[in-house]
């Protein structure tokens, strides 16, 4: 046994992430009166949500006639029907109101004329279920969206009396016998302590895995600690093979270019100049989801029409839009795009390629944000003491694609959905119990042996390896021959894990040993995405499989469930939830609306 000695934190809930889910979580949970800690790695507002861009969807109208249920029907479709129903009418349904609190909270949102809250066009949100154009639903504080909303709910979190554990690295779940969760161990980074923390309930908002990629939009940081710690725990993950790929990543840096550039009029073209997007997608052109543009993209690029030397990216342009526009609405790409491509975007084009941005796949939650724990008895089982929100969890809201400006929605309508159900089921002022000595010893032991790792592979390496493979054989199209490949090398390079060397043996500020950790993380979010992307065989939003090009609704309009171990892995399969919350006697949606159908834009 390892000998480390730690102290004991009691609360009645503590979140592990502070990005805009777990910072809506942690205020929500506050403001219930229940005891509140949010233990988190970065500093609170440097999580991967500060760079979010765009904007966060929610059909206020305040642009042009806008109703929640064609906000349900766009993201019915953009998940290529496989996310939950019930979780989706909830999101449409509870989004303005979740909008309003963050405007009232002090999100300071870019204003209309009329001093309403601004909103811009994005990607698969449309008027009329489909039929008309394209709804003005996304709201944005100008292209530093997930800035302002992170500063907002930090401060209204500190004066709700959160507690705030931070530069803390929660290690493992300490999960009871039966299956309950009873705590977390964290390791405090600047000083080198271990921390126990016990609470009646944990809620992983650990945020996405994009860095099992090599080309990434998202942050060094997004290593998929939560779904690491969910494998370990002996729970599933949930739809792991789709993974957005980002139209517009800046070629080389793979920084992003909001889609909300595209929104206020960007466009893309090819190596003739033709704006192709009008070729693949008539009515909506650069505006159809983000699946579509990068598959188009891809293929514009393998047919010999891609730009530059190698004719290997497209140009996104700006520059025949007003220089005020781009100076207000814009400003933030722009000097993205001035720094990381050397680009004037009122004078030229911006080189871009699509780029892995967003895991549609994590743990898999009700739309309570409460952790499912799925048996053959009952696929919507839950596993007490559980939830996940944000992008580590998979309500499932964005199914197989996510509509852009639906995550940052999704954040905070299921942020909050995890307080109101928490002040149901966390019981206030009863003892919380202590966490089982052995999963403890068992979290420091695992711990301990990365520590002192003497084998031949350094974790820089094996990340590499890691990063390659997905990238290679996890990308835009998909093939037998690809998937086989790829898993077989990340059956292997999961098998290395064992064989880790970690140099520095020290517990204050050891990043060797920090980013060791994250690999281990990693490994189980990339096994279960290629394991799952393997077995599906059908094409369905993120996952183009070239030898299954259609959708098949018959045998596949199932969620995956992939139970990793080291480098094995189990799979299995639970039904998509087909009902909505309330009848369309109720002033809910008609069933006919969102039957599945093929999905052109
Ligand atoms: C560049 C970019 C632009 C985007 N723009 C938009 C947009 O305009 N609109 C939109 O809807 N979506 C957008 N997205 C997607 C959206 O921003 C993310 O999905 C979302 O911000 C994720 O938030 P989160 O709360 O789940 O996690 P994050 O914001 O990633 O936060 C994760 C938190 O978990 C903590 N953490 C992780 N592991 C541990 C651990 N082991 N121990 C302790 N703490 C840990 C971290 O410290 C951090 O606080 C964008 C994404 C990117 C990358």
């Amino acid at each position: 046994m390892a000998a480390y000695e730690y102290e004991t934190h009691v609360y009645d809930v503590v979140v592990v992430g502070a990005g805009g889910s777990g910072l809506r979580a942690t205020l929500g949970m506050a403001e219930q009166g229940l005891r509140t800690a949010c233990v988190t790695k970065v500093f609170p507002t440097r999580s991967h949500t500060v760079a979010a861009q765009g904007g966060i969807a929610a059909s206020l109208g305040n642009m042009g006639p806008d109703h929640w249920q064609w906000h349900m029907y766009d993201t019915v479709k953009g998940s290529d029907w496989l996310g939950d129903v019930d979780a989706m009418e909830y999101l449409a349904r509870e989004a303005p109101k979740a909008v309003y609190e963050l405007e009232h909270y002090g999100v300071p949102f870019s204003r209309t004329e009329q001093g309403k809250i601004y909103q811009r066009p994005f990607g698969g949100h449309t008027t009329e279920f489909g039929e008309g154009p394209p709804v003005q639903r996304t709201c944005a504080a100008a292209d530093r969206t997930g800035h302002a909303i992170l500063h907002t709910l930090y401060g209204q979190s500190l004066k709700q009396k959160a507690e705030f554990f931070i530069e803390y690295f929660a290690i493992d779940l300490l999960m009871s016998d039966d299956g309950r969760c009873e705590g977390v161990l964290c390791w405090r980074l600047d000083d080198g302590t271990m921390h126990v923390f016990a609470a009646k309930m944990v809620v992983l908002a650990t945020g996405g895995y994009g860095r099992a990629y090599f080309s990434a939009t998202s942050a060094h940081t997004c290593t998929g600690d939560g779904g690491g710690m969910i494998a370990r725990a002996g729970l599933p993950l949930q739809d792991m093979e789709f993974v957005q790929f980002h139209p517009t990543g800046i070629y080389g840096s793979g920084c992003l270019i909001t889609e909300g550039a595209r929104g206020e009029g960007g466009y893309l073209t090819n190596s003739e100049g033709e704006r192709f997007m009008e070729r693949y997608a008539p009515t909506y052109k650069d505006l159809a989801s983000r699946d579509v543009v990068s598959r188009c993209m891809t293929i514009e690029i393998r047919e010999g029409r891609g730009v530059g030397p190698n004719k290997d990216h497209i140009h996104l342009h700006l520059n025949h839009l007003p220089p005020e526009t781009l100076a207000e609405r814009l400003p933030g790409i722009s000097e993205s795009a001035r720094i990381f491509a050397g680009v004037d975007v009122t004078k030229e084009p911006i080189p871009v390629l699509p780029t892995v941005h967003y895991n549609m796949g994590g743990i898999p939650t009700n739309y309570w944000g409460e952790v499912l724990n799925p048996t053959a008895d009952d696929p919507d089982a839950i596993a007490p003491g559980l939830m996940a929100v944000g992008e580590a969890g998979c309500a499932s809201v964005h199914g197989a694609n996510r509509l852009g400006s639906n995550s940052l929605i999704d954040l905070v309508v299921f942020g909050r959905a995890a307080a109101i159900r928490a002040s149901e089921v966390v019981e206030k002022g009863t003892p919380v119990p202590v966490p089982k000595a052995s999963a403890i010893e068992e979290a420091l032991d695992r711990f301990d042996g990365l520590r002192h790792a003497k084998g031949g592979t350094p974790t820089a390496e094996l990340r590499l390896e890691m990063q390659k493979t997905m990238q290679e054989d996890a990308a835009v199209f998909r093939t037998e021959e690809t998937l086989k490949q790829g898993l077989d090398k990340m059956t292997a390079i999961a098998g290395k894990l064992d064989d880790l060397s970690v140099t520095d043996r020290s517990l204050i500020w050891n990043s060797d040993l920090m980013e060791t950790l994250e690999l281990t993380n990693l490994m189980p979010n990339a096994l279960a995405t290629i394991a799952s992307a393997e077995a599906r065989k059908e094409s369905r939003g993120a996952h183009a499989h070239e030898d299954f090009p259609e959708r098949d609704d018959q045998e596949w309009r199932k969620h995956t469930l992939a139970w990793v171990e080291g480098s094995d892995f189990r799979l299995d399969y639970r039904p998509v939830h087909l009902n909505p919350l309330m009848g369309h006697n109720e002033g809910g949606i008609d069933l006919k609306r969102i039957a599945p159908k093929a999905r052109v834009y």
